[in-house]
């Protein structure tokens, strides 16, 4: 029997079927009460999921869109910023900033390695710095940097804390306020469960002061008249939004809010930890370090002899289950497994099955079930499945 294909890519990822319902309503106008009062709702249930008590904006764009707002809103060409790179959306980050003229220091960090805080301290206490940008969760490598350790360091400085929480936010915690972060981006597509389009900012009051003071060129983009169309009452955009979108968001933080944030972390948590533990009992090894492991993603190192281009391909023709290979310098090498935002032991178990029969086919010596086993074990200990 055909049925769908199971998304366990580290983005976009499963739709739940509530959200879909919201998105295919009627067509109705934005510049109404109705529209206005979703907005708002989306408004409030955003600053709940970011943990702030800030304003948190909307661009209809991809998370890219997202990175892009930030280099330009807060900061002018010629601006000295410390990109923290860990992979390959830490270095997108650098390479949006240079587009714009910013002078661009880099701390690149080898990949499958987390940044280590002091050593962004030392940097820091060399050099001073308009702004410093940090991935939370880094897609590529599956590795997650340590946001509380650093923002602490930056607190109470002149310097703004910029945060890639593309695929972290709603997976793994995230205190915008309390870690002291001045901007959080993150997309609807990851953690958040809905479909790719639409970006979200938190914008802290050190960041608008700096948003008054920065001359990169700007027109959509702009922070000031969003917050203006966001001050009418209803909420309006300034111009047509992705309305269909914002329902669809809008029922997918309302999905993950009445669930429970703690209680979203540790599911994230449980499945990781499943997953990681399925992938070890079978011999392959994790590509994150220990200490740098991201509940949001497993990259899996192949051994030798292994392509995980052909993995992938297997998964998705003989089983039915998407994941990703690797990127650029990882392609082939590395696999990676998403098990953000709608996902339950059911998805894990469905993958780890998939993986483990594709192995086979590729002649990796493996008894059928060993990850499985590892994984059920785990949950048995653990109040899982
Ligand atoms: C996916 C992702 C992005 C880019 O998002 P797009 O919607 O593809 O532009 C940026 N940063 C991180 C950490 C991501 O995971």
């Amino acid at each position: 029997m055909q049925k769908e294909p199971l998304l366990m890519t580290p983005g976009p990822t499963v739709v739940p079927p509530a959200v879909l319902a919201k998105q295919s309503q009627a067509m109705i106008h934005h510049r109404t009460q109705e529209y206005g009062e979703i907005f708002a709702e989306l408004n409030q249930n955003l600053r709940d999921v970011f943990q702030t008590k800030n304003l948190v904006l909307t661009f209809p764009a991809a998370g890219t869109g997202g990175l892009e707002a930030a280099v330009v809103n807060f900061f002018s060409p010629g601006d000295k910023v410390l990109v923290i790179s860990v992979g390959v959306f830490g270095e997108r980050f650098a390479a949006i900033a240079q587009a714009f003229g910013l002078s661009v220091d880099k701390l690149a960090i080898p990949w499958g390695e987390a940044a280590d805080p002091e050593a962004i301290e030392a940097r820091l206490k060399r050099m001073a710095y308009k702004g410093v940008f940090v991935t939370h969760n880094e897609t590529s490598t599956g590795v997650v940097n340590n946001i509380a350790a650093i923002g602490k360091i930056l607190a109470d400085t002149d310097t703004l804390f910029v945060v890639d929480a593309v695929s972290s936010l709603g997976c793994i915690d995230l205190r915008t306020d309390a870690w002291r972060v001045d901007v959080a981006i993150t997309a609807s597509q990851k953690g958040l469960m809905a479909p790719p389009g639409l970006a979200f900012l938190s914008i802290s009051d050190k960041a608008w002061a700096a948003a008054e003071r920065a001359t990169c060129p700007r027109f959509y983009w702009d922070v000031f008249s969003v917050r203006k169309a966001m001050e009418k009452s209803p909420p309006q955009n300034p111009y047509t939004p992705a309305i269909s979108l914002v329902r669809g968001a809008n029922e997918a933080l309302r999905m993950i809010l009445a669930e429970g944030l703690p209680q979203v972390f540790a599911r994230h948590y449980r499945l990781a930890e499943a997953t990681r533990r399925a992938i070890e009992a079978m011999g392959l090894e994790l590509f994150a370090k220990v200490g740098a492991r991201s509940d949001c993603i497993t990259s899996i190192a192949m051994p030798p002899g292994l392509n995980a281009e052909n993995i992938a391909k297997l998964m998705e023709l003989h089983y039915g289950v998407i994941v990703a290979g690797g990127q650029e310098s990882l392609k082939g090498k590395i696999l990676r497994i998403g098990h953000m935002g709608y996902v339950n032991e059911h998805n894990i178990l469905q993958v780890i099955a998939a993986l483990e029969q594709s192995l086979k086919e590729e002649n990796y010596p493996l008894r059928l079930g060993t990850g499985i086993t590892a994984a059920l074990e785990y949950w048995g200990q653990n109040q899982g499945l």
